[in-house]
């Protein structure tokens, strides 16, 4: 796997001396995400720890990625969008000790969003419909909750180009009645518009969903998992090693959509978190 700066860095330029050697030395470069401590963020955490043995921390059952960035390690925290605001314990073991840190979760009132849609099975689903839905959301959340050592590519480029149009966390309501909020990003572009990998990773599963629609998942390391929904055609097949930029397959309008769109998620530790803040800040 190749492993990007987010770009050529300003700050690495201007870096002093001592950091810029501890960058060059570093054998992988990593970009944290931003750090954005809200229900449905994530919060980048720094630890302590020599550089060459990497702390190992965990928030319940779920490990957390780690990553090395300017000489430091950081724990990246996907926060649950049910989160309650108020402090979040994470466990930590570096150096020999445990230890548990708090993340301050701050509070974030996402927008309400209501949608149309015709198929009236995507709102209220028949018995059959349920079965169906039960089955796919286990193997999606097993998906979801994989962890693999490596370290994970977080510097994430769009997936496609277009106009964002739904933003990640609306509270939604389809057809009048409250459903689950928008757990990723939408990307405004017609059927058959090239869908990209945004980063490195393995492709862990291709599959027809009852809501998603023909969907990807890419795993990126160190359970940075992300999915790519709707879509009128895959290219990938499951095992499949993607660089950032390869295809994926085609957005399309399958599964529970208004019309033709892309919609991609991104899950870290187990948790749906919002796409933009792994985006290259403009
Ligand atoms: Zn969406």
């Amino acid at each position: 796997m190749r492993y990007l700066l987010r770009r050529p860095s300003l700050t690495f330029l201007a870096a002093p001396a001592a950091l810029a050697l501890s960058l060059l030395a570093a054998p992988l470069a990593q970009a944290a995400p931003r750090h954005s401590p809200v229900p449905g963020g994530v919060a980048v955490v720094p630890l302590e720890g020599a550089a060459e043995q990497a702390p190992r921390a965990s928030l319940g059952d779920s490990p957390l990625a780690v990553i090395r960035e300017n000489g430091r390690w950081l724990a990246l925290v996907g926060i649950p969008l049910d989160t309650l605001p108020g402090p979040l314990a994470i466990n930590v073991e570096t150096g020999g000790k445990r230890l548990s840190l708090n993340v301050a979760v701050q509070p974030k009132d996402y927008p309400v969003q209501r949608l149309t849609v015709k198929n009236p099975r995507h709102v209220n689903p028949a018995p059959e419909d349920e079965i169906r839905i039960e089955r796919e959301q286990v193997i999606q959340d097993q998906i979801k909750h994989r962890f693999t050592s490596p370290p994970p590519a977080t510097a994430f480029a769009l997936p496609a180009k277009g106009p964002l149009s739904s933003r990640f966390g609306l509270r939604r309501f389809f057809n009048g009645e409250p459903r689950r909020p928008h757990a990723g990003l939408d990307v405004a572009v017609g059927t058959g518009a090239p869908v990209a990998a945004p980063a490195d990773g393995v492709v862990v599963n291709t599959g027809n969903y009852f809501f998603n629609g023909n969907t990807v998942f890419v795993d990126h390391g160190q359970g940075l998992i992300s999915a790519y929904m709707h879509l009128s055609r895959v290219t990938v097949k499951e095992g499949q090693r993607v660089a950032q930029g390869d295809s994926l397959g085609a957005v399309g309008a399958t599964g529970r959509v208004t019309g033709p769109h892309l919609h991609w998620a991104v899950f870290l530790n187990g948790s749906a978190v919002d796409p933009e803040l792994f985006l290259a800040r403009p």
